[in-house]
């Protein structure tokens, strides 16, 4: 048995979007002391892995199935070692992970999780854009169009379009003149409502297009986006061009607040 000074456990981390450094600290740590890593190597910088320990083993999980990534991490544990399984963004959005501790739940494993920078704030954050803006939206929908997973009736995008506010698409950059039809279907978004899409955020070749949903399925092609982009829609993004329409209360100076009394 190969005993670890950590205590064996399961820790779910969230790698962040890409850029090494998004990691947050206490993911980091659970990396630098885990016996064991498996990672999905399809969308984790492997960048992550030059700060494992000596002699620590890594499996990519892309190839594996459901039953293979837990037929490493259980027996691991079992042993006494401490297993990272580390996933892109934020483990809890597209992450799988619920499948994975539900086996763990049964068999009696520790396990926690770590969370991450999902795609969505690394996006917003590479636009130098607020998501929520007062009177503009005060909502963010995080969401994706219906592929080979199917969406809940009430979510289609025709219906969540129908609320307005800002909305991140995951999942659904390959098919991007269905999900401008379908957002034009919901009736508030119209052919100047504003997006931008923002391809491989935090990585060294990240793309970012923006236009209207008029548009923004031809400029998508144009820049050759096939893949790992994140679409963002709404009226929030005209702010950096047209200002802030309404500034926020929280820093009027005619607001008096918790921590601060109206000047
Ligand atoms: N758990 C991840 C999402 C996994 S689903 C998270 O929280 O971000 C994979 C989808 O996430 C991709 O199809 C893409 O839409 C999005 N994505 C992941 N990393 C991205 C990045 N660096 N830039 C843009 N989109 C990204």
């Amino acid at each position: 048995m190969n005993q670890s000074a950590n205590s064996p456990e399961i820790i779910f981390v969230g790698a962040g979007p890409g850029d090494p450094e998004l990691i947050t600290v206490k993911g980091l740590k659970a990396l630098q002391s885990a016996d064991v890593v498996v990672y999905a190597g399809s969308l984790v910088s492997t960048a992550h892995l030059a700060e494992l320990k000596p002699g620590a083993q890594t499996y990519d999980s892309a190839p594996l199935t459901l039953d293979e990534v837990l037929a490493i991490m259980i027996p691991a544990v079992r042993a006494g070692q401490s297993v990272v399984r580390l996933h892109t963004g934020d483990p809890a959005i597209y992450g799988a992970i619920q499948e994975q501790i539900e086996v763990l739940e049964q068999e009696g494993i520790p396990y926690r999780v770590i969370p991450g920078v999902t795609a969505a704030f690394a996006a917003a954050a590479s636009l130098r854009q607020e998501l929520t803006l007062p009177e503009v939206s005060q909502t963010v929908i995080l969401s994706r169009r219906e592929g080979r997973t199917p969406v809940p009736e009430n979510e289609k995008l025709e219906k969540l379009a129908a609320i307005g506010g800002t909305l991140c698409l995951y999942l659904s950059i390959g098919m991007m003149a269905e999900v401008v039809s379908e957002l034009l279907a919901g009736g508030v978004y119209t052919g100047q409502t504003p997006v931008a899409v923002v391809s491989k955020a935090s990585w060294a070749d990240e793309q970012m297009v923006e236009g209207t949903l008029a548009d923004i399925a031809e400029k998508v092609t144009m820049a050759g986006i096939s893949r790992q982009a994140l679409i963002i829609v709404g009226e929030v993004l005209s702010a950096r061009q047209n200002g802030v329409p309404v500034k926020s209360k929280l820093y009027d100076a005619g607001f008096t607040h918790g921590y601060r009394e109206k000047k």
